[in-house]
């Protein structure tokens, strides 16, 4: 089974900030910022392209859910990253955004 939808029936732990019962977020466990935050849908979908297309309203609410996240964290602004694709760097099939922040973020990204 996929690893996030693991996550999201809890049968694998995580460290969950918070969520409800259409998504979530946890901590990542090889943060790469001192805030280093992971947010997914709970239905399995690939990839933001497949979500947007395939459940529009819930890519919104995962958004929203995101940016609330974000400014909850106490950070002095953040980075949010969906990695897609090969070259995009994405490692989990699990459609998921990365927020970013708690240090100085450099661009362009590597
Ligand atoms: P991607 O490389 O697909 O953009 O991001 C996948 C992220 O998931 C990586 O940053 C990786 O550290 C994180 N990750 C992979 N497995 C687990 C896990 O079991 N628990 C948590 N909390 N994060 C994970
Ligand atoms: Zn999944």
């Amino acid at each position: 089974m996929c690893i996030f939808c693991s996550i999201s029936d809890g049968s694998i732990p995580a460290d969950v900030i918070a969520g409800d019962e259409r998504v979530m977020a946890f901590r990542d466990i090889s943060p790469v910022a001192p805030s280093h935050i992971v947010v997914i849908p709970r239905d399995h979908h690939p990839n933001i392209v497949e979500l947007t297309q395939a459940d529009p309203e819930l890519a919104g609410h995962l958004m929203s859910f995101v940016a609330r996240v974000a400014t909850q964290e106490n950070i002095n602004g953040f980075r949010v990253v969906f990695n897609t694709g090969d070259d995009g760097g994405q490692t989990v099939e699990h459609v998921h955004a990365h927020i970013l922040g708690g240090r100085s973020l450099q661009w362009p990204p590597g």
